[in-house]
């Protein structure tokens, strides 16, 4: 029997989507065996036109990692979904916008004048900048045209499945991985983790009062952390109310705070949002009177770049989405 054909490709991404795929070691093995790889730009050289020549549907399932930033992303997934049977969004940048879809935060024009000509290292005298398409002696050199605005996979293409994760952990790919191939796959638009929030698996979990009492916000570098006291109690800003489990809380186990990467539980729109809420909502006593809408006020105006830290990983998909343009 002919074997399921798969596609790996990465948009916007740093590469650690790729890696996790090879850190499912033996495991990997077992998938190579079990389908037919037609497409992996990191791994394995194939081209375009391969995919383009197949029919459409032809390959069974196409994970793809990385936020859109470029056309030529935005050609490409658009090019797997047609020829793709299921599309799942893999990793938190596809799944979210992930740290490429912090560029939201500025437009092409300014980060390409920060990039090409205010950095401290660039040397441009001319403030050449990248164009789509430059005449040269031989012909046309092209470039894909680089958007203002980062989007997630689904934003650009009918997604079927979500792998959350920045990466996503091995077992939870093989899980993927089986479930597709013995055709046990849970209703389209499900997220492939469990839908509970990081705090209910948390191993400091009970460290956690029902209300906090914070006098002052840290960051990571600036304590001595406990290894076992919940974060918001040492006064570190932990996402863990706000963020799917199933990571295998990876970070807490590290001794470092919860980013958010594996995005919000079922049902949340706004991560940063549902964040924002639960520590208000934590933030009940201090030296046992109340809270004023001021002290909490000024509890967070401490939080250095609120954005970024509440929403480090899902700004593309959040209902602020972008910073608004001029
Ligand atoms: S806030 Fe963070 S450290 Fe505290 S229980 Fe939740 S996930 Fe664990
Ligand atoms: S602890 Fe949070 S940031 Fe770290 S891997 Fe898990 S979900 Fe991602």
């Amino acid at each position: 029997m002919a074997r399921p054909k798969v596609a790996f490709y990465w948009c916007a991404s740093c590469g650690g989507c790729e890696e996790t795929v090879v850190d499912l070691n033996e495991d990997l093995l077992k998938v190579a065996e079990a389908v037919d790889i037609v497409l992996w730009p990191v791994a394995l050289d194939f081209k375009k036109k391969d995919i383009e020549a197949m029919k459409d549907g032809e390959i069974a399932v196409s994970f793809i990692n990385g936020a859109v930033r470029l056309g030529e992303q935005e050609e490409w997934v658009k090019l797997l979904r047609q020829k793709s049977g299921l599309i799942v969004a893999f990793g938190s940048c596809a799944h979210l916008g992930g740290i490429p879809g912090l560029g939201n935060f500025w437009t092409r024009d300014t980060i390409f004048q920060r990039v090409y000509k205010d950095a401290p290292s660039i040397e441009n005298p001319e403030g050449t900048l990248p164009q789509v398409k430059t005449g040269v002696s031989v012909g046309e050199l092209a470039l894909p045209e680089f958007y203002d605005t980062v989007k997630t996979l689904d934003q650009t293409i009918p997604v079927d499945y979500y792998l959350p994760g920045c990466p996503p952990p091995p077992d939870l790919i093989m899980k993927a991985v089986n479930a597709i191939l013995a055709g046990q796959l849970p209703e389209k638009g499900a997220v492939l983790a469990p839908s509970k929030a990081l705090c209910d698996t948390c191993p400091r979990n009970e460290t956690k009062p029902e209300k906090l009492s914070i006098k002052e916000i840290k960051r990571p570098w600036e304590i001595i952390i406990d290894p076992k006291e919940c974060f918001l109690v040492q006064g570190l800003i932990c996402l863990g109310p706000a963020t799917r489990s199933g990571c295998g809380e990876r970070c807490i186990k590290a001794n470092m705070p919860c980013r958010g990467c594996f995005g919000p539980v079922d049902g949340v729109v706004d991560q940063g949002a549902k964040m924002l809420s639960a520590i208000a909502s934590l933030l009940g006593v201090e030296e046992e009177k109340s809270m004023t809408e001021k002290d909490v006020q000024k509890l967070v105006d401490q939080v250095v770049d609120p954005a970024g830290t509440f929403y480090r990983f899902s700004l593309p998909a959040s209902l602020l989405r972008r910073r608004r343009m001029e």
